[in-house]
């Protein structure tokens, strides 16, 4: 191949295990999500293991607003719950889980936030990547235009969003395994991703990007 993954790898789905108990309704991303999806995965097919950066980095956003709700509200949900991150690696299913205990989100949140084109930073980011010369200016400009969850994309053939709950007062309540707070992101990897499912690969990673982070970070159950 030429390196550029073909379109049809990103008809990503997200799987939303909270409306229902059978099973999950899943969300096809709309053709002009797509195309962005495929832009940003020509453009980063160099930079892959970015995506890791911006999921810690949304991990690390959604564990600062809940520390922040926690001064004001005392019926937060798994109120006991320490704040982390929590990253596992599994080599013969080829996935990469990110899990923390932040604030989570709704059905409608995770459609809205991770599945569309509407935000209001992916216009302006489609135009100056068109602009951008070097993969590193390419891979800062994600998280700067607030489509950092995008990169993901180009890593996976499906992703599962297990229950996010959100945790505010009268909060939903999760049918998701092992989640009670916070979100949980299944990440199966395509075939030439494999490496993000093995232990050692991860581990450098978030040693480069994660200096930032102000929560414990684990992988695979061990503090990193
Ligand atoms: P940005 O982080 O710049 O807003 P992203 O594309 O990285 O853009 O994420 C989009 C949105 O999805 C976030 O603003 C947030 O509302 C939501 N989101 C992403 N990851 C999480 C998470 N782990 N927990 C809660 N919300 C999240
Ligand atoms: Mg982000």
């Amino acid at each position: 191949t030429d390196g550029v993954a073909e379109e049809e790898d990103y008809h990503s789905i997200i799987k939303d295990t909270e409306r229902s108990k059978g099973p999950a309704d899943s969300h096809e991303f709309k053709a002009e999500t797509k195309k962005l999806l495929d832009i940003v995965a020509k453009s980063l097919y160099s930079e892959k293991e970015v995506f890791i950066r911006e999921l810690i980095s949304n991990s690390s956003d959604a564990l600062e607003k809940l520390r922040y709700l926690q001064t004001t509200h005392s019926d937060i949900v798994d109120s006991g719950a320490p704040l982390e991150i929590h990253l596992a690696t599994d080599d013969s299913k080829k996935t990469f889980t990110i899990q923390d205990t932040g604030i989570g989100m709704t059905s409608d949140e995770m459609v809205e936030n991770l599945g569309t084109i509407a935000k209001s930073g992916s216009k302006a980011f489609l135009e100056s990547l068109g602009e951008a010369s070097n993969a590193d200016v390419k891979s800062q400009m994600i998280g700067q235009f607030g489509v950092g969850f995008y990169s993901s994309f180009m890593l996976m053939f499906t992703l599962s969003l297990i229950n996010p709950i959100l945790n505010l007062i009268n909060g939903h309540q999760t049918e998701a395994e092992g989640v009670q707070r916070g979100t949980k992101i299944v990440i199966h990897l395509k075939g030439d991703c494999y490496d993000f499912a093995k232990e050692d690969i991860i581990k450098d990673v978030v040693k480069k990007y994660s200096n930032f982070v102000g929560v414990p970070i684990y992988l695979n159950g061990k503090k990193i």
